[in-house]
């Protein structure tokens, strides 16, 4: 069957059928379209694209936050070193292969170890929990514990770990320093340590928040060119979402745009990023992210599956840490064992007539999804 999509140029091309990606024009009228059968017409074409290239199957990959330790000081996180009242934690290899095992019970195929960056957590000791993980479970280990040097990375790859998700954030340098200043001894470069992860053999994810103060239009544009020009194999898109404990969360760090310039950390904007991600990278594994879930507990899920998304992170850390891995306030499912959110999950992707993936669901090069 040849398919053909429309090609996204904007809200005025929509009769038009071509494969090809949309243009920075198009994709600034597309983000600032506030018609809603207009954009149905962008979420048609999405899920065309999403159907075209990565299939009808939804890939759950296990969450495991194993610490909430964090040396940075990022503007918008309540992990950050600075936010003294958190209590924190670091699980032990012990809790955390057993997270691992209940995900090959559950039938995932990837399980995803995220932390702050935690240097209490040694290269060698974390090498030997993926190696663990990977012998007991052979299931495929994403690994998102921040901006770690690159012997530790390498360390980690030649332990078996197949995937790395490191968020530039944002594209935008000025905006970039501000929220997320340099450590004295370790300046901060994510978009460095995406292509050494590439180099390391990883398959590489990244992503951005949409609506942090601060971000700008053209801003926003030049995140979705960056993604394409890195050509990533998985991409997070979520709302930032306010934490007061923390400098942008209390207005203490701001930047000030041109009155209309902010862009809104809203539900559509979050739907029409995840959409023009999809038209951009056509066959990216996008998750459905938490923070999504969180700003629309009823049919965030749903809708960003509906829309482009093809990968959902169901969350399997012990309800004990949940609570205290508190990026932003009132996270979803912080109180839903794994068991009751996986039931959730997999009820929620059929609803929608999609299918569980099985398989660890890599990226698919070449379209053709199964
Ligand atoms: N420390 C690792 C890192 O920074 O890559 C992984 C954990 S960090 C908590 C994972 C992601 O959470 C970040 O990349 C950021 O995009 C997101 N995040 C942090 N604070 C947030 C906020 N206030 N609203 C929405 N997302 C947030
Ligand atoms: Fe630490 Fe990551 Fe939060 Fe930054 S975003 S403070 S690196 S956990």
């Amino acid at each position: 069957m040849s398919l053909k999509i429309a090609s996204g140029r904007g809200p005025e091309a929509d009769s038009q059928v071509q494969e090809e990606p949309p243009s920075r024009e198009a994709i600034l009228a597309w983000l600032r379209e506030e018609e809603d059968s207009r954009l149905d017409a962008l979420w048609q074409r999405a899920d065309a694209v999403r159907r075209a290239h990565v299939g009808d199957a939804v890939h759950l990959r296990g969450l495991i936050e194993i610490s909430n330790y964090c040396i940075r000081q990022c503007g918008y996180c309540g992990l950050r070193a600075g936010h003294r009242d958190l209590e924190r934690y670091r699980m032990s290899a012990g809790e955390i292969l057993s997270c691992a095992h209940q995900a090959r019970q559950f039938g995932y195929g990837t399980v995803v170890l995220q932390s702050g960056e935690d240097y209490g957590m040694a290269a060698e000791w974390l090498a030997d929990v993926v190696r663990q993980i990977k012998a007991e479970t052979g299931l495929a280990v994403t690994l998102s514990l921040g901006e770690r040097p690159e012997p530790d990375l390498s360390r980690w790859r030649v332990a078996g770990a197949d995937r790395y998700l490191l968020r530039f954030e944002t594209s935008d340098p000025e905006l970039y320093r501000l929220i997320h200043p340099s450590q004295p001894s370790r300046p901060s470069d994510r978009l460095a340590i995406l292509r050494t992860l590439r180099e390391l053999g990883y398959e590489v994810g990244s992503g951005i928040m949409v609506g942090i103060p601060g971000q700008g239009w053209d801003s926003l544009v030049s995140d979705l060119e960056t993604f394409r020009a890195l050509d990533l194999d998985m991409i997070g898109v979520g709302p930032y979402i306010s934490h007061p404990a923390t400098p942008l969360g209390s207005g203490e760090w701001t930047r000030a745009l041109p009155m209309g310039q902010q862009v809104p950390n809203t539900e559509r904007m979050v739907y029409k990023t995840v959409a023009l991600t999809r038209l951009v990278c056509p066959e990216a594994n996008i998750p459905r992210t938490t923070a999504l879930a969180t700003i629309n507990r009823e049919y965030g899920r749903e809708l960003g599956l509906m829309r482009g998304a093809n990968v959902v992170m169901p969350n399997l850390t012990p309800i004990a840490y949940r609570e205290k891995y508190e990026i932003y306030p009132g996270k979803a499912c912080i109180n839903e064992t794994a068991q009751a959110c996986q039931m959730c999950l997999r009820h929620r992707v059929e609803a929608i007539g999609r299918h569980v993936g099985a398989g660890p669901g890599g990226r698919h090069r070449g379209g053709a999804g199964r």
